[in-house]
């Protein structure tokens, strides 16, 4: 076939154009072999840049792009399309990246020109070997899976369920709500967490559209974008849902008390409970580790007084198999444990506490009824607030949390109006009150007295009385000083979850250098994943309040019924193909493939490539013992690759007769 091939140099402004000299980067592709039209434009992803591109294709007869700009992460589906809409198969094309890859990484403009003069002709060379190849279209399953029901997980639900479509919210814990459940009121409008919150839980319970899967965890995840195969654990709650009234008297009756893990260990729970009050479901749980009939084989003075014979200690863990179109992760965070910086005495001090548990102290349906009553029974009349506790520090978390300088002024605002003659310090490095409102609830608390110091605490030691002296240094005033404090509260940071390695693992998605779930791009997909499919929302993704949470949970709803909506997903034609004359049978492309889309086909004795769940990451062609002309890679085929490797290591731009010859 007769190559004519157009080359388009970007200057992407001055991102390109001030690195590579991107005049003589087109003269030297007008140059190159086969190409019969070569130009740059400033920007070529624009209307008019594209435009460009359609006109050649059409006036030329262009049988090959290469376009010379940003990454193709970014851009390449962009530039596929303009093929495709100028009567060209899309697969026809190729990127070259001169932006990260050249005028990014130096300032060397004579280097740079030259480097990208090499990868423009690679990809000439290239295209040369390009084949056209078809989109494979997959029927995309009409349901969705949010795992994580939190504040984000809810609203996501919701949005889905009220478009019509079938839900299932897996949520961990016995009952959905997540951190905000936990939360007394809410800045900058102090609204009641609960006011707001049991309204959507109770909302999510009543949608027939959504199956709440609650104190339930994901085991294992197979198949691929609009067709994946979840398997879910439902954890034995030793209580049969079905007929759980929710009437409490179990735990009137169970003589086992425990720390209470929602009320952060300031108060006892029975070993059958239900989280809180508004629990969704409320169905009681047994807590199998404290429930005496499972430790000692004694009691089961539920199972005697329980009405409706809900107790069944045989309970068993159950499997339960969902086909889903889409995944939302909402995991959500964990809290920074400050006992590991042992200068503030966490753990060891009665009176210091963390924000979340002070958050549990100012609940009306809290350890002390909404009262600010401290461990030794006491009301504080000094608190000190020490801001940034494991963020923003190198030793911990260098990211800044964004919610513990609200939540901090929310905390100081809540303890003067329950402890009036309470003197309130706040001790921040910089105050970051950044969404709406913020700024003025920051002067809001300075006008009711909290008094702010600039700051880092270096220390809390306890005198003998009790007290609590924190040094630190006022670094407006450049002094050492001390403040005797009754209470200690620790704006801790937010972190990732425990198993969010774990998670991300079983969905196939990376996490950020500091474990939180990474989007496809920060600005422009910021719920997307590399796993097409899998959406990521709230702070599961990084620090988040509970606006933001909530935005990103709808927008990742919308991205999920855009994806459904169409009915049918187009998947990449980038795939492996096997020979099946040549194929020995010897199974070793099956055993590496990461995505099991290779199978052994009994009849032909031959592997096959399972087409749509092909991820066309080449590693069954990288072990194939018999090489190219057994297993091969659509698009990556050994023709295209040598052909741009001799053009950047043996610096021949024209074709040469490539030595592997390919069926
Ligand atoms: C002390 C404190 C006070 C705060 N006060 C405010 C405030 O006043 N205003 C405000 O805007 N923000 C506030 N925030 C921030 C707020 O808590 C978050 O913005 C919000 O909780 C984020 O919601 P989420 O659903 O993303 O995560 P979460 O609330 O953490 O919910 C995640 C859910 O996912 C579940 N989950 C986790 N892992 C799994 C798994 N593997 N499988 C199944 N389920 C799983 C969890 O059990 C949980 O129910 C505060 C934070 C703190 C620490």
């Amino acid at each position: 076939m007769d190559r004519k091939i157009g080359v388009y140099i970007c200057h992407c402004g001055l991102n390109i154009a001030s690195t590579v000299n991107v005049q003589k980067l087109t003269e030297f592709a007008q140059g190159l072999e086969g190409v019969v039209i070569a130009r740059d434009y400033p920007y070529m992803c624009s209307d008019p840049g594209q435009e460009l591109i359609k006109k050649d294709i059409k006036e030329y007869g262009l049988t090959n792009v290469v376009v010379a700009s940003c990454s193709p992460t970014m851009h390449g589906p962009t530039f596929q399309k303009v093929c495709e809409e100028a009567g060209l198969n899309p697969y026809m094309f190729q990127m070259v990246n001169i932006r990260e890859h050249v005028s990014w990484v130096t300032d060397d403009v004579e280097k740079a020109t030259e480097k990208a003069k090499l990868l423009v002709a690679a990809a000439v060379n290239r295209v040369k070997f390009h084949e056209p190849l078809e989109k494979i279209h997959v029927p995309l399953t009409q349901s969705v899976l949010i795992v994580g029901g939190g504040i984000t997980g809810i609203e996501a639900a919701l949005k889905l369920a009220n478009s019509g479509k079938k839900v299932y919210l897996v949520e961990r814990e016995p009952s959905i709500g997540g951190r905000m459940a936990q939360l007394e009121k809410t800045f900058p409008t102090l609204d009641c967490a609960s006011c707001i919150l049991t309204p959507k839980m109770v909302d999510v319970a009543s949608n027939p559209n959504i199956t709440i899967l609650a104190y339930s965890e994901i085991k294992e995840v197979s198949g691929y974008i609009g067709n994946y195969k979840v398997k879910v654990v439902k954890k034995p709650r030793y209580v049969d849902e079905n007929k759980c009234i929710g009437c409490g008297l179990c735990a009137t009756k169970c003589p086992s008390k425990v720390l209470d893990e929602f009320n952060m260990g300031l108060s006892y729970r029975k070993a059958i409970y239900i989280p809180f009050p508004q629990a969704v479901p409320r169905k009681y749980t047994i807590d199998r580790e404290r429930c005496l009939y499972f430790t000692k084989n004694i009691c089961r003075v539920c199972e005697r007084f329980c009405p409706t014979k809900a107790i069944n200690f045989e309970q068993k863990p159950e499997e339960i198999a969902l086909e889903v179109g889409a995944v939302i992760l909402a995991t959500g965070y964990d809290v920074f444990d400050p006992s590991v910086i042992k200068r503030y005495g966490y753990g060891r001090y009665k009176n210091v506490y963390t924000g979340l548990e002070v958050e549990r102290l100012t609940s009306a349906s809290g350890p002390t009824n909404g009262r600010i009553i401290l461990r030794d029974g006491r009301t504080p009349s000094t608190v000190v607030i020490i801001h940034c506790v494991g963020s923003r520090d190198e030793n911990y978390h260098v990211y800044c949390s964004r919610v513990c300088c609200m939540y901090a002024m929310k905390l100081a605002h809540l303890i003067k109006e329950r402890a009036p003659n309470s003197t309130v310090y706040e001790l921040y490095i910089d105050i970051r009150a950044h969404g709406k409102g913020y700024e003025e609830f920051y002067r809001r608390v300075q006008e009711e007295g909290v008094i702010f110091i600039r700051g880092k605490a270096a220390e809390i030691t306890e005198s003998d009385n009790g007290k609590l002296i924190v040094t630190f240094e006022d670094t407006l005033l450049g002094k050492v000083q001390q403040i005797e404090a009754d209470m200690v509260v620790l704006a801790t940071a937010l972190e990732p979850r425990k198993d969010a390695r774990e998670l991300a693992r079983i969905f196939n998605i990376p996490v950020d250098k500091n474990g939180f779930f990474l989007e496809r791009h920060p600005k422009l997909a910021p719920v997307s994943t590399v796993n097409r499919g899998v959406f990521v929302a709230g702070a599961c993704q990084g620090p988040k309040d509970i606006p933001d949470s909530v935005a990103q949970g709808a927008a990742a709803a919308a991205e999920a019924l855009a994806l459904l909506s169409q009915g049918v997903v187009e998947a990449e034609p980038v795939i492996a193909e096997v020979n099946k004359d040549l194929c020995s049978g010897c199974r070793i492309c099956i055993s590496v493939c990461p995505y099991n889309a290779t199978v052994f086909d009994r009849e032909s004795k031959t592997a096959s490539v399972q087409e749509v769940l092909c991820q066309g990451c080449g590693t069954c062609v990288a072990s194939c013992p018999s090489g190219a002309r057994t297993l091969r890679q659509r698009g990556f085929t050994d023709k295209q690759i040598i052909a741009e490797i001799e053009a950047i290591l043996l610096k021949r731009f024209v074709p040469v007769e490539v030595l592997i010859t390919e069926t």
